[in-house]
C-alpha cells in the first residue's frame, strides 16, 4: 500500500530552492501526525551534496539521481527518473513546488504514473485522516478544499512562500537512485543555456515584490520601482499591460497567463487590478496599492492603499525606506 510523502527538491545554480525546504517542513508535521515517511528527492548532476540540507528541513532518506544526462533539465528525463523512482518506492502523496520547472515536470509526470494532480496549493493539512489541500480557485475569489485520496500518488504543486520554513531534523538517510535512462527516452537535448544575470531575487521566491502596470507609462518608467526593489532586496514585477506594451520582459508578468507569487509585501504600482492580474498575487501577505484612481479595483484587496500619482509617490517611498533600512 502506498505510503509517505515524496518532495522533489528543485535545485537552481547550485542551490535548493527554498520552497522544497517549505513543503518538507510542512510534510514534517504531517508525517508526525500519520506516521508516514518523509523523503526528498534530488535528481540532476553534481547534487549530492546538497542532501544535507534536506535531512536539516525534516527529510528522513533523500534520494539521490545523478547522471550526465541530467545535468540540465528536460520535462523527458527528469520525469522518466521521477516517474521509475515512484513506481518503485510507492509514495502516497507527492509534492512539487508550483514553479516554472515544478508545473512542468509535476504535470508530465503525473500522466506517466497515472496519478490526479491538484495544482497551485497554498496549504496542506489532514482532515478525518485523508490529506486535504487548498487551492484558490475563480481567480484567488474563493478557496477550494481538496483531495485525491484515490489516486496512488496523490501529486500536488505547491506555491513558494505560503509554507514555512522551519529546520526540523530527520533521519537524513542518503539512497543513490540508479538512473535508467535510453537515449529513445530523451527527445529534448539542451545545446545551450543562456543566462540572464540579475542581482534580484527570482520573482517567485521574493519576499518584496514592487509591479508596475500602464501607470508606467513606458519603460523608462520601471527605474522608479527598481530603485524602490533594490532598496528593500526584492524583485520586480509587471501586468501583462505593461509586458505586451513591449516594456519589460514577459518572464516577470504576475497573473493568470504569468507567474503566481506570494511574497510577505507586493507593491501595486500604476495597476487597476484586472481579475486576471489579482489571480497571480492575491495570496500575498501584505499588499500595497498606488494609484491615482481611488476607483481603481486594486485597493478593495490592499491592505494600504495610496491614491496618488505614483512618480511622486514610489521616490518618496524609497527615500523614506532608505532612512529606516540604511
Ligand atoms: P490598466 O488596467 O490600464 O490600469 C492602469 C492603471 O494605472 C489605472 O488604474 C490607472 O488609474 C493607473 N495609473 C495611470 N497613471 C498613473 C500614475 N501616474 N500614478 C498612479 N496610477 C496611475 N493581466 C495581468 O496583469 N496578468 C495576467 O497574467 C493576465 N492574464 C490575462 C489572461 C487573459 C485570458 C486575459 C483576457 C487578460 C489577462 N490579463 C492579465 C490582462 C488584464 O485583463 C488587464 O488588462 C491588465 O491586468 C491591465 O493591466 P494594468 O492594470 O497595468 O492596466
Amino acid at each position: 500500500m502506498a505510503k509517505g510523502i515524496l518532495v522533489f527538491a528543485e535545485v537552481k545554480d547550485g542551490k535548493v530552492k527554498n520552497v522544497a525546504f517549505e513543503m518538507l517542513s510542512a510534510g514534517r508535521k504531517i508525517a508526525g501526525q500519520t506516521g508516514d515517511e518523509l523523503a526528498a528527492v534530488l535528481i540532476g548532476k553534481g547534487v549530492a551534496g546538497l542532501a544535507g540540507s534536506l535531512a536539516e528541513y525534516g527529510a528522513d532518506k533523500i534520494y539521490v539521481a545523478e547522471d550526465d544526462k541530467l545535468a540540465q533539465y528536460t520535462t523527458d528525463a527528469y520525469s522518466k527518473v521521477l516517474a521509475d523512482l515512484i513506481k518503485e518506492t510507492d509514495p502516497a502523496t507527492v509534492l512539487f513546488g508550483c514553479t516554472v520547472l515544478g508545473r512542468d515536470l509535476a504535470a508530465k509526470t503525473a500522466q506517466k504514473v497515472k496519478a490526479g494532480l491538484l495544482s497551485d496549493c497554498i496549504a496542506m493539512e489532514i482532515e478525518g485522516g485523508n490529506l486535504v489541500f487548498t487551492r484558490p480557485v475563480y481567480s484567488g475569489k474563493a478557496l477550494l478544499k481538496a483531495g485525491i485520496p484515490e489516486s496512488s500518488p496523490a501529486m500536488a504543486t505547491i506555491r513558494p512562500n505560503v509554507l514555512t520554513a522551519e529546520p526540523g531534523a530527520g533521519k537524513g538517510e542518503v539512497v543513490n537512485y540508479a538512473v535508467k535512462l535510453d537515449a529513445g527516452d530523451l527527445r529534448q537535448v539542451i545545446k545551450d543555456v543562456i543566462l540572464q544575470i540579475s542581482s534580484r531575487p527570482e520573482l517567485t521566491e521574493a519576499n518584496v515584490i514592487v509591479s508596475g502596470g500602464r501607470g508606467m507609462k513606458g519603460p523608462e518608467g520601471f527605474k522608479v520601482l527598481e530603485d524602490l526593489a533594490d532598496v528593500l532586496g526584492g524583485a520586480v514585477g509587471a501586468s501583462r499591460a505593461a509586458v505586451d506594451a513591449g516594456w519589460i520582459g514577459q518572464n516577470l508578468q504576475v497573473g493568470q497567463t504569468g507567474k503566481v507569487v506570494s511574497p510577505t509585501l507586493y507593491f501595486a504600482c500604476g495597476i487597476s487590478g484586472a481579475i486576471q492580474h489579482m489571480a497571480g498575487m492575491s495570496s500575498s501577505k501584505c499588499i500595497v496599492a498606488i494609484n491615482k484612481d481611488e476607483e481603481a479595483a486594486i485597493f478593495r484587496v490592499a491592505d494600504y492603499g495610496i491614491v496618488g500619482d505614483l512618480f511622486e509617490v514610489v521616490p518618496i517611498l524609497t527615500e523614506e525606506i532608505k532612512k529606516v533600512v540604511g
